[in-house]
């Protein structure tokens, strides 16, 4: 079986858990650890030439967003710059006000700071999303309030891809209040569909680096200038006493190269996606019997193809495919060892039961035709094989109010 598997092409369809490191962004970062190695704060030349080398960087992940160079702060991911906005949003704007608007499908690096900041005294409100997982303009113009400091709300969905109205938002936001501030986590549509901050005219915006064919560890916060946003690290004087650490200056070479590369093939990766993600829509649905597609028919990431399967489970759908040499991911958080169905697919109105069946399939630049025609044909047997042996199938019906409570132990 070693061997086998040793052999077998292995179809990668993960791609908004993480992506490949372009070959040449690999080649900016290689000489950076042993050539261009010295500490950007040292005032001899290894130090200004590091130095120079973090700023052509942050140059080009500015390029890339079109914001000024001295608005995009490195951060250590995604995560953290998410962290800061919040936080950092709240914190220093709390004598005006302790109200902040997000949305129910978030990232769990939104969610969970969210929560933090209620801890701290903060007042929450979490949008509700449709069953496509759009959050209704309208519903957020109703919920500001005189003392709604920061509204923060995704600009595409990691889960079911869907593409949020971000700059419409932005708009509602600014004509309530011009001072509340307005964040958007661009994570996982960074590279995916256009992004420019002065064009949505937002406040502050969160990217990463691996999610974008860069390094890991490595984020970046867009701080429009002006934009009153505390600390939330202390320390050194670095990024100009913004966000003290010495700079990840490796990774820093990666992103700028991968933001550069990312600009430029927009249009033509957006099309290439955008044509095998249809076809595999088209192909899954057509083929699997009681299988749904998740998220918005159209205003989705271009590599996002998200589905439910009723009567099975996405662990169990994971497992096989992955014995077939195909990667995918399941909303339901069973994988990372926790039992809850996934609070995206719950917040777009499915009953837990359904929320587990699901499948997460994200194409990158590098999916081909003979990929997505490998996974259509692979995917219907392995759904009938896994039906026949779901207690929850068809022909073995249970208690339907079990089945709608997530009866999940069943399989554990
Ligand atoms: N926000 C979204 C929407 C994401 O998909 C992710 C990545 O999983 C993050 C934030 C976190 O980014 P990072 O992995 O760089 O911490």
């Amino acid at each position: 079986e070693k061997e086998y598997e040793a052999h077998m092409k292995r179809i990668y369809l993960d791609n908004a858990a993480t992506t490949p490191v372009d070959e040449e962004v690999v080649k900016e970062m290689v000489p950076v650890f042993t050539e261009n190695y010295g500490n950007p704060s040292s005032i001899y030349k290894e130090g200004r030439d590091a130095k120079k080398l973090v700023e052509e960087n942050r140059a080009k992940v500015a390029d890339a967003l079109g914001a000024q160079p001295n608005e995009i702060f490195f951060t250590g991911s995604g995560t953290e710059a998410d962290n800061w906005a919040l936080k950092g949003a709240a914190r220093r704007n709390k004598k005006r006000g302790s109200h902040i608007i997000t949305s129910a499908v978030e990232h769990h690096a939104i969610l969970h700071t969210a929560q933090q900041l209620e801890k701290e005294g903060f007042d929450v409100t979490y949008l509700p999303v449709d069953e496509y997982g759009k959050v209704s303009p309208e519903d957020l113009k109703k919920a500001l309030r005189d003392d709604t400091i920061l509204v923060s709300i995704m600009m595409a969905n990691n889960e079911v891809g869907t593409i949020e109205p971000i700059k419409e938002m932005v708009e509602i936001v600014k004509e309530h209040n011009p001072r509340t501030l307005f964040h958007t986590d661009a994570v996982q549509a960074f590279g995916n569909i256009p992004v420019d901050v002065k064009d949505l005219g937002v406040d502050l915006l969160s990217v990463s680096g691996h999610k974008i064919y860069g390094p890991k560890g490595i984020g970046a916060l867009y701080i429009k200038k002006g934009t009153p946003v505390e600390n939330i690290l202390q320390g050194g004087a670095q990024e100009k006493n913004r966000r003290p650490g010495t700079e990840n200056t490796a990774s820093i070479a990666g992103f700028g190269k991968a933001a550069e590369i990312a600009k430029e093939k927009l249009p033509e990766h957006t099309e290439h996606m955008q044509k095998l993600r249809d076809k595999l829509i088209k192909g899954v649905l057509e083929t699997v019997p009681k299988s749904e597609l998740t998220g918005h028919p159209e205003d989705r990431l271009p590599g996002n193809a998200s589905f439910i399967f009723d009567y099975i489970e996405g662990e169990g759908i994971l497992l096989s495919l992955d014995l077939a040499g195909i990667a995918g991911s399941s909303g339901s958080a069973c994988t990372s060892g926790s039992l809850d169905p996934s609070h995206v697919l719950l917040a777009l109105g499915l009953p837990a039961g359904r929320a587990h069946g699901s499948l997460r399939l994200t194409l990158g630049r590098d999916t081909t035709e003979e990929d997505i025609d490998y996974v259509i044909e692979q995917l219907g047997p392995i759904v009938k094989r896994l039906r026949a042996m779901s207690p929850l199938d068809e022909a073995h019906p249970i208690d339907a109010a079990v089945y709608e409570h997530g009866d999940h132990h069943h399989h554990h």
